[in-house]
């Protein structure tokens, strides 16, 4: 896709849990070498959103479309496999495992668990290939030197940088953070941020959920607010900021 064309499209996304509406219509596109701010109260629909966008819930209504081409209704699998690659809100390494090994769990969206499983039956240079593009990944998130240490040693921010490089080993055209700075040290967030901004020059368009607002405000090219499964606003870090609904929403709950 050219830079500024739709890269994901969302149409009227809905997603029920019993009476509850977690998401309500919501629309919105992610447009090629972006960084989208995903923004709002805890309990707005933020992770749900995620969720509908991976397949790892189906949605209840609407159209989700990567490249033109419908995702919703396709397996988390199917989506990873069409470029769609993700980080979840509570970290999820593998922490007695090394950081390589956290690293190539990623590769070609093979996901969680499958990986080492068939890595046992893999034969030695299908291995080889997969440990080399981790190590790629580490050395381009800049974790390259602690390779060998076991992912539970490293520091929170480490941990953080390095679920993104496991993200990256599928060479995913979208790349979605949810809440990537959460509890962070405010050297590790601006190292997080001007990482960020590395992978959006290299290419990668990144779909991001954010409660620290100085961190999203710094770095998107522009911001969906969503309230209550709603959205109520979108556009420039400048113009989102300002809208008396935003302010509303964060100040007046
Ligand atoms: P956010 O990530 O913006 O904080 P979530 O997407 O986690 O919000 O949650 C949105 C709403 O959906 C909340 O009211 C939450 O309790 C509810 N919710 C999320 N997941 C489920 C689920 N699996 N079953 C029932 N309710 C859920
Ligand atoms: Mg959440």
């Amino acid at each position: 896709a050219q830079p500024g064309q739709a890269l994901l499209e969302v149409r009227g996304a809905v997603k029920r849990f019993g009476g509850l509406v977690a998401v309500n219509e919501v629309s919105f596109e992610i447009r090629t070498g972006e960084i989208l701010g995903l923004i709002g109260p805890n309990g707005a629909g933020k992770s749900t959103l995620f969720d509908l966008l991976t397949g790892v819930q189906p949605a209840t209504a609407g159209e989700i479309r990567l490249e033109g081409r419908r995702i919703d209704g396709a397996s988390p699998r199917a989506i990873a496999g069409a470029g769609v690659a993700r980080t979840f809100q509570h970290v999820l390494l593998r922490p007695e495992m090394s950081v390589l090994e956290n690293a190539a769990l990623g590769a070609h969206g093979r996901g969680e668990a499958g990986i080492l499983r068939s890595a046992l039956r893999l034969d030695r240079a299908e291995e080889a290939r997969i440990l080399f593009e981790a190590q790629r990944q580490l050395d381009r998130v800049g974790l390259g030197e602690f390779a060998a240490q076991a992912a539970g040693h490293l520091a929170l921010g480490q941990q953080r940088i390095l679920e993104i490089a496991r993200a990256l080993a599928s060479d995913p055209k979208l790349l979605l953070l949810d809440e990537p700075a959460a509890g962070l040290r405010h050297h590790e967030k601006a190292r997080l941020s001007a990482l960020l901004r590395e992978l959006r020059d290299e290419g990668v368009t990144i779909l991001l959920v954010e409660h620290d607002m100085d961190f999203v405000m710094n770095l998107v090219d522009r911001l969906v607010v969503v309230d209550f499964g709603t959205k109520i606003a979108e556009g420039t870090p400048a113009s989102v900021r300002g809208d008396p609904r935003v302010i509303e929403a964060y100040l007046g709950g």
